[in-house]
C-alpha cells in the first residue's frame, strides 16, 4: 500500500476500507508516513468527507494507536460523560456524583480549559489539595471502591489523535464533522467506559454555533459510540447564554455545591438532572422518567453531595470548602459591572462572558498559561430579568486590577436588553439515541 494512492482515492471521492485507514493512521503514528502526505489526506477528507463506516474505522484506528484503559475488573456498567465545552459548564461536578451515588460507577478523564471555555480539571484543582494527576492504579482503585474518580488524562491515550489534531490545527482541517467526531470519540473510547453520554453544545459560547451543526456532530458521535459497542446517547444543549450564574473555577465549584445541596440556579439544575438521568438510562437503571426521579432524589436527599465530598477526600482535597464555600480563597480585587440600559434582558453573550472571565485570570489564552482559581464573573441577572440603568449585572473577580478595564471592554454588548419581557426556554434542545 502507498500513502499517495490513498490520498488520490480520497481526493477523487472514493471510499477507504478499514485496512487502508489503519495503514495511514499507524504509518503516521510510527512516523513512517510524513506530515505533508497526511496533511494532503486530511484536506481531501475535508472536501470529500468520510461516510459512517470510514469515520468509525478512522476513530478505531486512532483509539488503537495507544493505551486503552481497562475497566473490566470493576463490576457494573461503567459510565462516562463528555461535554463539547462551554461557558460556566460545571455539570460534571454535579452529574458524576449523582450517578455514582446511585450505584453506577463513573470513571471520568477530563481536560483543562482553553480559550473562552473552562475545563473540569481546573475547576477541581481550585479545591485546596485536590489531585487530578492520579496514577492508573489510583484511578481504578477509586472507581472500584467509591464508584467515582475524575482525573486528568494520563498515559498514552490515542496518541494518533494528538499528532493529527496538531496537524489539523495548522492545515485548516479542524472544522470537519467526521474528523472532530473521530477525535473526540477516540479519546472517550480509550477511557474505557461501557456507556457514554455526550453533551453537544450549540450557540455563541460553543464550538458548534448552530443547532444543525451540533445535531450533525451529535449523530456522528453517537454512531461511532454505538458502532464501537458502547451504548451512547447525546443531548444537544444551548450554550448561547452561560450555564448558571458563575464563571471561573472556585466560583463554579461553589455553584455546583449549591445544586448538590438542593439549591442553585434552575437552568443548571435542569441540565444536570437531564445528563445524570441519561447516564443512569444508558447504565440500564430504568426508564428516563424513573432515572430523572432518581437523580432529583439524589440531590434533595444530599447523597450526591456526600459522594462529591468522598471523592474530594480520596483525591487529597479539603472537603471543608464544600461544607462552607466561603472558605475558598477570595480574589483580591472585585468590581461591579453595571447596566447601561433599562429593560428586560433578551440575550447574554456566552462567548464574551467567557473571554472576559479569561482576561480576569480564570482561563488560558495559550496551553501553558497559569490560571487564577479565584478569578471570574458572578452574574446577578439572567435572561428575562428586568434591569435598570446603573444596576449591577455582575461582580468581576481578579487578582490583577488592570484586567478589569479589559474585561469591561470585552463585556460591551454582552447583555442585550429590550422592552418586551422574555421567558428563557429549556436548555435541552434535542436528544439522539
Ligand atoms: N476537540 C477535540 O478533542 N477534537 C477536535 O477535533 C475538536 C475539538
Amino acid at each position: 500500500m502507498f500513502a499517495l494512492d490513498l490520498i488520490l482515492k480520497k481526493r477523487n471521492g472514493g471510499k477507504l476500507d478499514r485496512a487502508e485507514i489503519e495503514y495511514l493512521i499507524q504509518g503516521y503514528t510510527n512516523e513512517e508516513i510524513p506530515d505533508y502526505q497526511v496533511a494532503a489526506f486530511l484536506m481531501a477528507v475535508f472536501f470529500q468527507g468520510m461516510d459512517a463506516d470510514e469515520t468509525l474505522c478512522f476513530t478505531e484506528a486512532m483509539l488503537n494507536s495507544g493505551e486503552v484503559v481497562d475497566l473490566s475488573g470493576i463490576p457494573g456498567i461503567k459510565t462516562d460523560k463528555h461535554s463539547t465545552g462551554g461557558v460556566g459548564d460545571k455539570t460534571t461536578l454535579v452529574v458524576a456524583p449523582i450517578v455514582a451515588s446511585l450505584g453506577v460507577p463513573v470513571a471520568k478523564m477530563s481536560g483543562r480549559g482553553l480559550g473562552h471555555t473552562g475545563g473540569t480539571i481546573d475547576k477541581l484543582e481550585s479545591i485546596p489539595g485536590f489531585r487530578t494527576d492520579l496514577s492508573r492504579e489510583e484511578f481504578l482503585t477509586n472507581v472500584r471502591e467509591i464508584g467515582l474518580a475524575v482525573a486528568g488524562q494520563t498515559g498514552n491515550l490515542a496518541p494518533a489523535d494528538k499528532k493529527l489534531y496538531a496537524l489539523r490545527d495548522v492545515t485548516g482541517t479542524v472544522d470537519n464533522v467526521s474528523l472532530i467526531a473521530a477525535s473526540i470519540m477516540s479519546k472517550k473510547l480509550a477511557s474505557g467506559a461501557d456507556a457514554i453520554v455526550l453533551d453537544v453544545k450549540t450557540g455563541s459560547g460553543a464550538f458548534m454555533k448552530t443547532p444543525e451543526e451540533a445535531e450533525l456532530l451529535a449523530r456522528t458521535m453517537v454512531n461511532i459510540g454505538n458502532g464501537a459497542g458502547r451504548k451512547t446517547v447525546a443531548l444537544i444543549t444551548e450554550m448561547d447564554r452561560p450555564l448558571g450564574l458563575n464563571i471561573g473555577n472556585s466560583l463554579e465549584v461553589s455553584e455546583a455545591v449549591e445544586v448538590l445541596k438542593g439549591g442553585g440556579p434552575e437552568d443548571l439544575k435542569e441540565i444536570c438532572v437531564e445528563l445524570a438521568a441519561n447516564m443512569l438510562f444508558v447504565a440500564r437503571k430504568g426508564t428516563m422518567k424513573k432515572c430523572r426521579e432518581m437523580s432529583c432524589r439524589a440531590l434533595s436527599e444530599g447523597i450526591a453531595f456526600l459522594k462529591l465530598s468522598e471523592m474530594v477526600k480520596r483525591q487529597g482535597g479539603d472537603p471543608g470548602v464544600l461544607e462552607n464555600t466561603e472558605k475558598f480563597k477570595k480574589a483580591s480585587v472585585s468590581a461591579e459591572w453595571k447596566s447601561e440600559y433599562d429593560g428586560y434582558i433578551q440575550k447574554m453573550h456566552a462567548e464574551k462572558l467567557g473571554m472576559a472571565s479569561l482576561v480576569l485570570g480564570a482561563g488560558r489564552k495559550a496551553k501553558n498559561d497559569i490560571i487564577d482559581p479565584s478569578a471570574g464573573i458572578s452574574l446577578l441577572k439572567k435572561i428575562g430579568d428586568k434591569i435598570t440603568r446603573g444596576e449591577t449585572l455582575a461582580v468581576l473577580y481578579t487578582s490583577n486590577t488592570e484586567s478589569i478595564q479589559e474585561a469591561v471592554y470585552i463585556l460591551n454588548g454582552a447583555v442585550i436588553a429590550g422592552e418586551d419581557p422574555v421567558m428563557p426556554g429549556s436548555l435541552v434542545l434535542g436528544r439522539i439515541e
